[in-house]
């Protein structure tokens, strides 16, 4: 199941966790926000009315997640998505609601693959290359589904 939340507090952890490790993200060339981008767009953002709609989109990855519950912290700042063991997400909502529906799959199988991560001592680039590959193998047999 997913549970997601938002909080002036979850606002102020992403923020620190940014500035935390700037130099890293500058180093990897990540994108990350302390400040809110179109204040039009996401000024007043209605975090319910989102979360149901991610929800909805997510519905049809639940093979994902319906067995465990991961908890999505839904915040203006930070980089798109980052994960806490054991089912903790940083997700950023100042984007398509098709981007985030897929860094929020994305950290899921971070979470999900840590333990062979671990087992393997795979370094940043194998562990994102892990998880690129079973997001691939997910959505093909996401489509097979689909198709039968
Ligand atoms: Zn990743």
């Amino acid at each position: 199941m997913l549970i997601f939340k938002h909080n002036f507090f979850i606002d102020i952890r992403a923020i620190s966790a940014t500035i935390l490790r700037k130099s890293w993200l500058d180093r990897k060339g990540y994108i990350y926000y302390l400040l809110t981008i179109d204040k039009d767009k996401y000024g007043k953002i209605d975090y319910n009315k989102l979360a149901n709609e991610l929800s909805q989109e997510l519905k049809r990855y639940g093979d994902l997640f319906n067995d465990d519950d991961y908890i999505i912290l839904l915040t203006k700042y930070g980089v798109y998505g980052s994960y806490y063991l054991p089912n903790k997400i940083f997700i950023n909502i100042q984007r398509d609601i098709k981007d985030i529906v897929a860094t929020i799959i994305h950290e899921i199988i971070h979470l999900r693959v840590e333990d062979i991560v671990k087992q393997k001592r795979l370094n940043h680039e194998e562990k994102e290359e892990l998880v690129e590959d079973m997001l691939k193998e997910f959505t093909a047999k996401d489509r097979q589904k689909k198709e039968m």
